[in-house]
């Protein structure tokens, strides 16, 4: 097992506006992230959103996905996940796996994760498509045992609205 909790699909989120940097032709994810939290249904333990954009902070050329540490929300791009991105032929089966490992990285952040050495694991920091790709489809033994105590029933943290 890697994460079992019920999932229920959403509608779509507008991308806000100001999330745009027309200098970059990216979008800011910290912004969309905000947005994403703020219109999530009060009884969601985390919300995950899905996004085709490609999606920068200030600091860093482009992001895979951003999540906040211990809250609810993560944000995952599509854009860099396709082979068509590097100028292959599409994927079908790449696509997925690099998309199950990058939302089940940033779902592990609201968990409280922070990033591991280890490259079997799917806490380990993705800088490029290759470390996407190398790294494990799973938590390595100490991530899941500091993921199953969050997610123990009791202990679910309580949805306070920010
Ligand atoms: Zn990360
Ligand atoms: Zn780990």
């Amino acid at each position: 097992m890697a994460l079992e909790v019920t999932v229920k699909t959403a509608g779509d989120v507008p991308i806000p506006d100001h999330s745009f940097e027309a200098e970059r032709n990216q979008y800011h994810s910290t912004k969309i992230l905000k947005e994403l939290v703020r219109g999530a249904p009060p009884d969601s333990l985390k919300v995950l959103g899905v996004i085709e954009k490609d999606l920068c902070i200030p600091i860093l050329t482009f992001v895979y996905g951003e999540a906040q540490l211990n809250g609810i929300g993560a944000l995952v791009s599509l854009a860099r996940l396709r082979q068509e991105f590097y100028g292959a032929q599409p994927d079908d089966d790449i696509f997925r796996e690099r998309l199950h490992k990058e939302a089940l990285h940033e779902l592990g952040h609201t968990f409280g994760l922070i990033h591991c050495s280890l490259v079997e694991c799917l806490m380990y920091l993705s800088n490029t498509i290759l470390d996407v790709d190398r790294k494990g489809r799973a938590f390595c033994r100490h991530c899941q045992r500091a993921l199953n105590s969050k997610i123990e029933p009791g202990r679910v943290s309580k949805w306070t609205g920010r």
